[in-house]
């Protein structure tokens, strides 16, 4: 974004605790947040729920939410649903084209632990974070409206405490980790 072109240098160049760089990263920090692009991301009932946050009638959009149906325009995924052995791969390939800094929610227990299929199942990832790094879990079959906009807002709160370039490194960390699971 364009915050982060401004504050991306200017970090590198000044004392990380200086006035300057500590209100850029606030100021990058709440463009972020408050303009998450979410890839639509939905292979079974989880995403039902998840599909009718995007209606009118919970005005999803006021928390600035806008989603996207190709990742590279996206900075945020609800993985909404099962995920099978099948598609562990796409699903990393999905968020690796994505770019930087990004976030993911895990909605639902299929996607969390496997849910129902946790025990018996051959074809069940037992859950998405073996796949991708997951910054919020949302538990529940299928979760809530009111418990996805509570994931939102605690996905807010952590990306107005945290570092830009603190972020940028840990991502490239788990760069190598989704690259490992290939
Ligand atoms: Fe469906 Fe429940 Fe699994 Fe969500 S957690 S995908 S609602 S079975």
């Amino acid at each position: 974004t364009i915050m982060n072109s401004i504050q991306f240098p200017l970090l590198d160049r000044t004392a990380p605790n200086s006035v300057i760089s500590t209100t850029l990263n606030d100021l990058s920090n709440w463009s972020r947040l408050s303009s998450l692009w979410p890839f639509l991301y939905g292979t079974s009932c989880c995403f039902i729920e998840f599909a009718s946050l995007i209606g009118s009638c919970f005005d999803f959009d006021c928390y600035g939410l806008v989603p996207r149906s190709i990742p590279r325009q996206a900075d945020l995924i609800l993985t909404a649903g099962t995920v099978t052995v099948k598609m562990d791969l796409s699903l990393v390939r999905l968020y690796e084209q994505m770019p930087e800094p990004k976030y993911v929610i895990a909605m639902g227990a299929c996607t969390i632990t496997g849910g129902m299929f946790s025990t018996d199942s051959y074809s069940t990832v037992r859950g998405v974070d073996k796949l991708i790094p997951v910054d919020v879990y949302l538990p529940g079959c299928p979760p809530k409206l009111e418990v996805v906009i509570d994931a939102i807002t605690k996905l807010h709160k952590k990306i107005s405490q945290e570092l830009y370039e603190d972020r940028i490194t840990s991502q490239r960390m788990n760069r190598c980790f989704t690259t490992n699971h290939k």
